[in-house]
């Protein structure tokens, strides 16, 4: 129950159409009526392995099309790909008992399989997660002593009435939990102000990992297949056949693309999608590090003298937005070993410093942690060189970090080719609008399928121009935008 306010939701988010997509009259595809089988799954043996199918439906290879697929992967060569490629348009109808393929297993991705099931819908959710769901919800956890760092999302802030249902069910689970501890802006040189009046701020109890995983654990229509990285999309015979380095996945009637950057514009290059690949490639996004950072000693040297928080907006530091004692944040009192701090960079300092993330030169590295440590102190109002060195440091980089802006639409959905977007990035740059949008298309999807007869009526956001986004580093907090700014979000405080 919600103390604010009494809501009267509506089982679906409202989504009204906007124009209708001006697609490609001329059916690229032929298709067959075909029966569903059951949600296969990355482990299914039985599988049927797709015919080899065409690269265009029912049209042999041509040697112009062979010659496209000889591209590189550059971004020029994306570019070229995703505006040369035809639009699938299925003809076949929608089975009684659709299943639909969710590749991406963040918050977006998780809360569309959520809905769907709600909704009666089957999905299976792809994640590349190698320790767990949850994507830029991440926790870090080092044994033995334990160490703790969430070390992408921090804390989350409910605005939306919707959302706010949904995080009631899992504070009242025992999932998440109010912060208590203080939060604030820390201006260059250690001059730290609470943000006293700013609405409820939720952590998931044991880091963010750990919410992202259980989120689907009472689900009975939802298959999860991870680590498993969707590298191909084909459409085939009236469905989406997907697979990973040319190992199938399985076949659905609709498929959800809850991720975006690089990756999502490489599989989106040749799917036969090219509106919603245009939006995608439409979308900016920033860099941050992330240096996690054990100190057995409190970090907090002038606590005697006042300076004393959990979390904090770093104002006035080049190379540090944020930073956030994690061990006080999740273990409060009941811990007696090192403090573990979650710093992240600023955009800028992101952006100055950007690498590949998954080949970081060490000699970045060291620069990048010398200088978000030196970003400590000077936020700190410490001399140089007089932070205590920490006991254990990783460091990290989101290379496609947080959306620079948005098209501001809950969604993305191309009913011809029976596939849709959802992400933070479709509302914002959060936590929250990443849930909203995967309830969003969830529901939208699902009044398809009722109704695909009809498809100009369910283009959504396929030429949605895009406005610039504004907010924290890291994200947005709506009702915490900063202290200067007046506060007209209506915020959710959820009964404890
Ligand atoms: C450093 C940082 C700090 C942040 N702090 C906050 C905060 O304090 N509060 C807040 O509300 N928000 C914060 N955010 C933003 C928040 O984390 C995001 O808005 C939200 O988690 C995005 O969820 P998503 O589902 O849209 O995308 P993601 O979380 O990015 O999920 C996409 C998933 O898809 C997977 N994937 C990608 N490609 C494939 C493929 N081909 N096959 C299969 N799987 C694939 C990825 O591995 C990933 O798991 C922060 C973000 C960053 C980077």
């Amino acid at each position: 129950m919600l103390c604010s306010a009494h809501f009267n939701l509506t089982a679906s988010l409202f989504l009204q159409p906007l124009n209708p997509a001006t697609l490609s009259s001329k059916p690229t595809f032929i298709h067959t009526l075909r029966r569903t089988s059951p949600t296969t799954t990355c482990s299914s043996p039985s599988e049927p392995k797709p015919r080899k199918p065409p690269p265009m439906d029912g049209k042999k290879p041509t040697s112009k099309f062979r010659k496209k697929s000889a591209y590189g992967t550059s971004r020029r060569s994306i570019l070229k790909k995703t505006l040369r490629q035809e639009q699938v348009t299925f003809s076949t109808p929608v089975p009684d008992d659709p299943v639909v393929g969710i590749i991406g297993g963040g918050m977006a991705g998780l809360l569309c399989a959520l809905n769907l099931e709600k909704r009666g819908v089957r999905s299976t959710v792809f994640d590349t997660g190698v320790h767990g769901l949850g994507g830029r919800m991440g926790t870090r956890v080092i044994d033995p002593q334990p160490l703790i760092f969430d070390h992408a999302a921090q804390f989350f802030s409910v605005s939306d009435p919707r959302f706010a249902e949904l995080v009631q069910g899992w504070s009242d689970g025992g999932l998440v939990q109010q912060w208590q501890g203080t939060v604030g802006e820390l201006e260059h040189g250690g001059q730290f102000l609470p943000l006293t009046s700013s609405p409820p701020k939720y952590v998931a109890t044991n880091g963010m990992r750990f919410l992202a995983d259980s989120i689907l654990s009472q689900t009975s229509m939802v298959d999860v297949m991870r680590p498993c990285w969707i590298s191909k999309l084909e459409p085939y015979n009236g469905m989406w056949y997907l697979s990973e380095n040319g190992k199938p996945k399985g076949k659905f009637d609709a498929i959800v693309i809850a991720h975006n950057g690089k990756c999502a514009n490489r599989l989106l290059a040749l799917s036969g999608l090219p509106l919603i690949a245009k939006q995608m490639k439409r979308l900016e996004l920033s860099s941050i590090w992330a240096l996690l950072a054990a100190f057995d000693d409190p970090l907090l040297v002038s606590e005697r003298d006042g300076l004393s928080f959990e979390g904090a907006f770093v104002k006035g530091v080049d190379s540090v937005s944020w930073m956030a004692n994690n061990t006080k944040k999740l273990l409060g009192s009941n811990s007696d070993g090192p403090d573990c701090w979650t710093f992240l960079s600023t955009a800028a300092y992101g952006k100055h410093n950007k690498v590949p993330q998954e080949n970081i030169p060490n000699a970045t590295a060291e620069r990048v942690k010398a200088g978000m440590l030196e970003g400590v102190e000077d936020a700190l109002g410490l001399t140089r060189g007089s932070l205590q060195k920490p006991s254990y440091t990783r460091l990290q980089l989101w290379g496609a970090a947080l959306p620079t802006n948005t098209p501001g639409i809950p969604c993305i959905f191309d009913p011809y080719g029976r596939a849709g977007i959802c992400g933070d990035w479709l509302l914002g740059s959060s936590m929250e609008s990443a849930a909203l949008s995967g309830m969003a298309l969830a529901n939208h999807i699902a009044d398809y399928f009722q109704n695909p007869g009809v498809p100009d009526e369910f283009a959504l956001g396929l030429h949605t121009e895009f406005q610039p986004l504004e907010g924290h580093d890291i994200g947005q907090f709506p009702g915490m935008e900063s202290r200067k700014q007046s506060n007209q979000v209506k915020e959710y405080q959820l009964t404890t």
